[in-house]
């Protein structure tokens, strides 16, 4: 996917101040006093060290919203792994740089958990109608109530018209849209298109993580799914899915986690394929011991 322009190479606009909330209170009473001039909210929820990924989330919301509300917060409920949540990347200073890079008059709120969270830092519990249990929910335990916890949250708050998410996440993307419709949260959840490195790689804060070389060598995951996706026109999923499986193998860099060839709107693995379903391709892989997903559709 394009984006217009690459707004790492822009010039920042340090004369403009931008508006940068940390607390509750202050979100309160910026949407409030927007209340009755009938102006629609664009919201881009993030964990920062953004990147261009998020940057076309942002670039979308922007041109179908008049405000543009960008919240970045590592949300400690939905990590089930303490040292994962500690050596996710923060740097607040830079997100701001890039946000106002791409337009000075975009909020961004960032809170502390205690302020987001009021001192109860703790998930609800979700049915998401069995899409939870697919694939990162196996995976991941609690992982999507706190997903779902922090964003009703931040719905409650922010009041969003329209919410832009990446179908970089796609369960998740999913599972919003689910969170959406079935507690009637009145927001319209948009899904947008995985931003993409050079190599293919999917764009992920968790990138910066890997060496040099493993970033190289991430690449095998996008050209594999767009291998197994001609190879899906020629044979069941399950042999696609093991062909997959001993890609991975055949490399001692790579520790794949899970394969799975899924209907995109249950997200249940494809026992027989039909020509009236849609399906996509996930992937989760460790590389230099980092986790990175990815998917793509395949018809
Ligand atoms: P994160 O900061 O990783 O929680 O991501 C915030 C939002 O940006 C989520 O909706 C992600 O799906 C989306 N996102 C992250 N990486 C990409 C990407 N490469 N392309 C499109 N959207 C992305």
């Amino acid at each position: 996917m394009q984006i217009s322009s690459n707004v790492l190479d822009l010039p920042s606009f340090n004369f403009y101040q931008m508006k940068v909330f940390n607390t509750r209170k202050e979100v309160f009473t910026f949407i409030n006093a927007t209340k009755n001039s009938n102006k629609t909210i664009g919201y881009v929820p993030t964990m920062g060290a953004l990147h261009q990924g998020h940057a076309s989330l942002v670039e979308q919301s922007i041109a179908e919203n008049n405000i543009t509300i960008v919240s970045v917060f590592v949300n400690p409920t939905q990590f089930d792994n303490a040292s994962d949540l500690d050596k996710y990347p923060r740097n607040l200073d830079e997100d701001i740089n890039l946000i106002k890079k791409i337009n000075p008059s975009i909020v961004i709120f960032a809170p502390t958990a205690k302020e987001l969270y009021q001192n109860n830092v703790a998930s609800k519990k979700y049915s998401f109608d069995g899409l939870e249990h697919e694939m990162e929910g196996k995976y991941r335990a609690g992982h999507f109530d706190g997903v779902g916890t922090v964003l009703e949250l931040f719905f409650s708050l922010i009041t969003p018209t329209n919410a832009y998410f990446g179908e970089k996440d796609f369960q998740q993307l999913q599972i919003v849209k689910k969170l959406a419709s079935k507690y009637n949260l009145g927001v319209n959840i948009i899904g947008c298109e995985i931003f993409r490195e050079q190599s293919g790689l999917a764009m992920s804060s968790r990138n910066e993580r890997l060496s040099p070389e493993g970033r190289q060598e991430a690449a095998f995951i996008n050209k594999t799914l767009l291998k197994a996706k001609e190879l899906f026109n020629l044979k069941s999923a399950s042999k696609v899915e093991e062909w997959v499986s001993k890609e991975f193998s055949k490399s001692k860099n790579f520790n794949l986690e899970y394969v799975s060839i899924a209907n995109t709107e249950t997200l249940k693995p494809v026992k027989r394929k039909s020509k009236k379903q849609q399906y996509r391709i996930f992937i989760a892989v460790f590389i230099d011991n980092i986790r990175l997903i990815d998917n793509i559709a395949l018809n």
